[in-house]
């Protein structure tokens, strides 16, 4: 990176929000991934937006990472800037039932509040273990919802540098996608629409949710959730399976026993380990089914 650009960036941040160097694999649900060679933690939305712009218009590489439950960063880490929406974070009651909620937001923090304040629609998204932007990039869904179905606007900085609100409709949404993944837009608030209901029932059904998570997935060891999309007209779980891969390992990382369509970290896995699971499995699907599997897992850096 030039001095000049270093240095701008190091003018609007504190020593602790400034890391160079800094191992992704305390960054990432998997637990693993090289060093980021610099890592910043904005607090305020200003240091987001200035840092973005000093690194887009200097042509200089950058990712925006939420909590990191979805990205595979290469053992040899990221030679660019990693942008954390950690410290960024918010929510606020709009009227009687919107909620204005920061980037960097874990959706359980949302679901929480939602409860708190009686109102319904996000429970299915409590145990989906990102933050507010993150899920907006992916169109996270689960159990029949999806972003989609509650989000009123997003607010961020657009790929031509300018600062946006988009209409729910204006992200396009669709399945583990959006518009905001395409153009590299970066969210820096969401408003979600959300509906007075009992929370009684909200509570009931965030604990019921909670307890499906936990009998089918394997909760219990470091991954990114399910690692390939739904290839339309089957579930890449069963596709795995059928393919005779359950279990199936190379070197720490593994096929899920409990759940084929997650890859776990089973035992100090590598990215490479991770990496080279999924490519195989890929492959032997394909020989298997004819089904070209593709990961929802993004990756970040060299692989
Ligand atoms: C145990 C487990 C269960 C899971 N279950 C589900 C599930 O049921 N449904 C589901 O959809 N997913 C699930 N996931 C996957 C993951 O949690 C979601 O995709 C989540 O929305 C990712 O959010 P994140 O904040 O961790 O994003 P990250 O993984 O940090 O990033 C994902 C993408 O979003 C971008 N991004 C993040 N924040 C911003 C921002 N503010 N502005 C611009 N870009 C941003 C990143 O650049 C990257 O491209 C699961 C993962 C795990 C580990």
């Amino acid at each position: 990176m030039e001095d000049i650009v270093f240095n701008k960036l190091r003018q609007i941040y504190n020593e602790d929000q400034f890391l160079q160097n800094e191992p992704m694999s305390r960054h990432t649900t998997f637990r693993t991934g090289g060093p980021a060679a610099l890592f910043l933690c904005p607090s305020e939305e200003a240091q987001l937006f200035v840092s973005i712009s000093t690194l887009r218009e200097s042509g200089e590489p950058f990712f925006v990472l939420g909590n990191g439950s979805n990205i595979l960063v290469s053992d040899t880490g990221f030679n660019g800037t990693v942008i954390s929406t950690a410290g960024l974070t918010g929510i606020k009651l709009e009227g009687e039932d919107r909620i204005r909620v920061s980037c960097g937001t874990l959706n359980s923090a949302i679901a929480l509040f939602a409860k708190e304040n009686s109102l319904a629609g996000f429970e299915f998204a409590a145990g989906i273990p990102g933050t507010i932007g993150g899920a907006m990039i992916m169109n996270a869904g689960a159990y029949g919802g999806e972003m989609k179905d509650i989000t009123l606007e997003v607010r961020g900085l657009a790929s031509d540098g300018k600062y946006k609100a988009l209409s729910c409709e204006e992200c396009e949404f669709a399945y583990r996608t959006s518009r905001l993944k395409r153009e590299g837009f970066a969210v820096s608030s969401v408003l979600l629409q959300l509906t007075k209901g009992s929370q009684d029932e909200i509570k009931a059904r965030m604990r019921d949710l909670a307890l499906k998570r936990k009998e089918k997935q394997p909760l219990e060891y470091p991954s990114a959730g399910s690692t390939f999309k739904r290839p339309e007209g089957y579930f890449a779980g069963k596709l795995i399976e059928d393919a005779g891969l359950r279990g199936f390992s190379v070197g720490g990382a593994q096929v899920s026993e409990k759940h084929c369509g997650f890859v776990i970290n089973k035992d100090n896995a590598t990215s490479s380990d991770i990496y080279e699971l999924i490519c195989e499995v890929k492959r032997i699907v394909k020989d298997n089914s004819g089904v070209e599997l593709e990961p929802e897992v993004i990756m970040l850096g060299e692989f």
